[in-house]
């Protein structure tokens, strides 16, 4: 798959890319990404990309034609057309269930804003896409689609060092979209604070229901909204009910 990324700080990747066990996906060309910078397209000496905005206010726009021309020249680059995402508090807020869905296509190309915005004109000319990192605004698009690239690169067989791990996280369909269960490492008494010791039981039953009573848990408190989807779905059997139920007496 090939990610073509327009940005005015395209050095802010490279770190990125070549760091962390998702390098392999991106080394190996399994993720091509690929580094637009519109500033290369704009004119005169100064190579501009933004103005004030019509209207007025403060602030700068990034300017339409430099914008388009690297579009463009992604378009015949690659060949034909892709998906263009461009990443907005106004966009689709990023879940696994997107993720995935991307990381199964054949890429796109990811727009980072700057500034205010992007002149909405070229958003209605080309992008196709809108995802949200959350409800907070970023001074760029770049943490955004870097945020796309990790979280799509895990997904790729072979990245992670176990291939069924990351059916083991947070949100993944395998785990009923609920959240992951608290991990423990040596020593089993760390600063006077023991592991639970059902994990050091070697019953492999038992500690699979304690991971499941935990995620449950761990989800009704957190994310009652992920638990009452797991439950619409009829992914909750009996024990798991049970582990969710109040003690007698007293709250969970
Ligand atoms: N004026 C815009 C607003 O209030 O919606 C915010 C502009 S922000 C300073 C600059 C750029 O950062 C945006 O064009 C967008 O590409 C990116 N950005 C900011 N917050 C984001 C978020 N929550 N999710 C994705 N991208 C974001």
């Amino acid at each position: 798959m090939r990610f073509d990324i327009v940005t005015l700080f395209p050095e802010l990747f490279a770190p990125f890319l070549a760091s962390g066990v998702t390098r392999r996906a991106f080394a190996s060309g399994q993720v091509d990404v690929r580094l637009w910078n519109p500033r290369d397209q704009a004119e005169g000496n100064y190579r501009r990309v933004d103005d004030r905005a019509f209207g007025g206010g403060p602030g700068m726009v990034m300017m339409a034609e430099p914008l388009a021309r690297c579009l463009d020249a992604i378009v015949a680059d690659r060949g034909g057309a892709a998906p263009v995402v461009l990443f907005t508090p106004a966009g689709e807020p990023l879940r696994h269930a997107g993720v995935a869905q991307w990381a199964a296509g054949e890429g796109a190309v990811l727009l980072c804003g700057r500034y205010e915005g992007i002149d909405q004109r070229l958003v209605d000319r080309y992008v196709t896409h809108a995802i949200s990192l959350g409800d907070f605004v970023l001074s760029g698009g770049e943490i955004a689609a870097l945020a796309l690239l990790d979280a799509v690169a895990r997904l790729q067989p072979g990245v992670l060092n176990d291939a069924a791990s990351h059916q083991l996280d947070s949100f993944h369909p395998a785990l009923d979209g609920l959240l992951d269960c608290p991990h423990y490492t040596r020593p089993e008494d760390w600063r006077g604070m023991r592991v639970p010791e059902v994990l050091l039981s070697g019953h492999h039953d038992r500690i699979a229901r304690w991971r499941r009573d935990m995620q449950l848990r761990l989800t009704a408190e957190r994310r009652p909204d992920l638990l009452a989807q797991a439950r619409a779905a009829g992914r909750l059997d009996r024990a798991d009910e049970a582990a969710l139920a109040p003690p007698p007496g007293g709250t969970l």
